[in-house]
């Protein structure tokens, strides 16, 4: 989609901190991070949200989740702990409506979220 961020930062046009690529998904710094290791991993192909993703279906989110481990275990929060957050929603802070998990870890993080 030619007026996604995301998407632009998949084919390069826009400037990205890239940390992991796989065949269906790029992992890249979040521009405005919340926390020591903050990763966005995201489809290259483009989804609205997490349901959209999940109806795609062939293991795709299953590439999602082991990406995002990965980036935990290359930033070194796989044993300390990291959190996976999906924004699905206006209400819950969903801006960039191209799915997206949060990889968050390198501090304490605290529960509920506000
Ligand atoms: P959302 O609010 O949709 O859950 O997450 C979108 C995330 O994208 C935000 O954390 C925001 O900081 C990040 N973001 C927005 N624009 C850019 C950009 O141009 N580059 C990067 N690397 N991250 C961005
Ligand atoms: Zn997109």
């Amino acid at each position: 989609m030619a007026d996604c961020l995301f998407c632009q930062i998949v084919a390069g046009v826009i400037p990205a901190t890239r940390v992991l690529e796989s065949d269906r998904t790029l992992a890249f710094r979040d521009i405005n991070p919340q926390a020591p290791t903050h990763v966005l991993v995201i489809t290259r192909e483009h989804y609205p949200n997490l349901a959209a993703a999940a109806q795609a279906g062939g293991g795709l989110l299953d590439e999602l989740a082991s990406q995002a481990q990965r980036v935990a275990e290359a930033e070194g929060v796989d044993e300390s702990g990291y959190r996976v957050v999906f924004n699905t929603g206006s209400q819950a802070g969903q801006t960039v409506w191209h799915v997206h998990a949060h990889v968050l870890g390198g501090r304490a993080l605290g529960w509920p979220p506000g």
